[in-house]
């Protein structure tokens, strides 16, 4: 607060029912991806005076983001999107807010950060990274509001862990104008249209090759059409040719500034209000009762599922029921599982831990960080961090076992 002004520049906000400045103030948000959308959240929260933002993007800036990402300039070309994000917005927006900035790929971050995190505001534009942040939520119980955007349309769903629909659910279609984009969301369903088996293939394309694939490669082209063509005949859809499937699937998807920020708008204010909800108990009693009572009448909720459509205008917002043959978060979802916590030598190397983590629970396979690891020789060394979580399992049973590895503090 400037010292010479009898109010706080949060003063137009407060003054708002159903506000709480000091409760934005106590979150911690993490946003992961700060390109078109997560620049903008970024910008938005700290804006709004959220105390911590944790900030992930391995990605450099390119001269093609420049037209959308307020961020960054020509002088950042090259230069890592979450480290430039936090200088920026230190110094342009809100320089007393704590921020962290990590350049590292998601699957290889402490789960420290996540377990700080009240909220994560998920901005990726792969499935890989969309998968591992759900998998996250859903085990820690995490909520998520999740955007994407693709040219005119832009969505956000919100995953409230337990209560509804995950990424990873089999949900009804959308409209006939947004099924499209909400093609990721139908990777483990039935496909409903063509378009659906050319996803439904690069998802499997990331399972089997466990990376991006290149758009300029040949052989990763083919294997994705020889994929999506074989879920086609499967389906009984016509077959795809390869030039489809670079338009459909490999393509930089195009990108607009007026839907980047509509949709991180929509994004950045369900945050707000889910940490309202989350964290009602501190607002003030009298509010409290006022809060609940807008909430029963349906006049202050979370939807599941907003489209927006920049064509028509139209923002649309469905409900989504979760999934309970959902692997992610359905009835078996080893998620659920509460993991076993073994205390482990820090000085050991991570494969001998693995080693003995196998034979301990009788199972052949590892699953870390997104991979299962077979076998251990495999390895980099040394990866493992405090309150990893790992899962061992083996061909021959179901029964798959959560492990939280817990690092021996030194004595004295
Ligand atoms: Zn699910």
């Amino acid at each position: 607060m400037n010292s010479h002004l009898p109010y706080s520049k949060f003063d137009r906000q407060e003054r708002l029912s159903i506000w709480d400045q000091s409760l934005i103030e106590k979150s911690c948000v993490l946003i992961i991806g700060i390109g078109g959308t997560g620049g903008e959240v970024a910008k938005n929260l700290s804006l709004l005076g959220v105390g911590k933002l944790i900030l992930v993007d391995m990605d450099t800036i390119e001269f093609s983001n420049l037209n959308r990402q307020l961020l960054f300039s020509k002088a950042d070309i090259g230069k890592n999107k979450a480290k430039i994000a936090k200088k920026v917005i230190k110094k342009r927006y809100n320089s007393t807010l704590k921020i962290e900035a990590y350049s590292d790929p998601i699957q290889s971050l402490p789960y420290r950060i996540f377990e700080e995190a009240d909220i994560i505001a998920g901005c990726v534009d792969n499935f890989l990274a969309r998968q591992f942040i759900n998998e996250i939520v859903i085990e820690l119980c995490l909520p998520l509001i999740d955007s994407a955007t693709d040219g005119y349309f832009g969505q956000v769903q919100s995953v409230n862990p337990r209560k509804n629909a995950c990424l990873a659910c089999d949900f009804p279609p959308p409209p006939e104008e947004t099924r499209l984009l909400s093609a990721p969301c139908t990777l483990v369903g039935t496909p409903r249209i063509k378009e659906h088996c050319a996803w439904k293939a690069l998802y499997e394309f990331h399972t089997m090759n466990d990376r991006e694939p290149d758009e300029n490669s040949p052989d990763d082209v083919q294997e994705i059409t020889n994929l999506a063509n074989k879920f086609a005949t499967d389906h009984q859809f016509p077959l795809f040719d390869t030039k489809e499937i670079i338009q459909l699937v490999l393509y930089h998807v195009p990108s607009l500034i007026t839907v980047n920020a509509v949709t991180s708008g929509i994004q950045s204010q369900e945050i707000i209000k889910t940490l309202f909800i989350n964290k009602m108990k501190l607002f003030k009693k009298k509010d409290q009762k006022e809060f609940k009572s807008l909430i029963r009448a349906q006049r202050f909720r979370i939807p599941d599922l907003t489209i927006y459509s920049a064509l028509t205008g139209n923002i649309s917002s469905f409900n989504l029921i979760n999934d309970p043959d959902c692997l992610v978060c359905g009835n078996s979802s080893i998620y659920h599982q509460t993991p076993v916590t073994i205390n482990v030598n820090p000085k050991l190397k991570c494969k001998t831990i693995f080693t003995i983590l196998k034979r301990r629970f009788k199972k052949n396979y590892i699953g870390f960080r997104g991979n299962f690891i077979i076998p251990a020789e495999a390895l980099i060394e040394n990866i493992l961090q405090d309150g990893d979580r790992i899962t061992v399992s083996s061909l021959d049973d179901d029964k798959e076992k959560r492990i939280r590895i817990k690092f021996k503090k030194k004595k004295g």
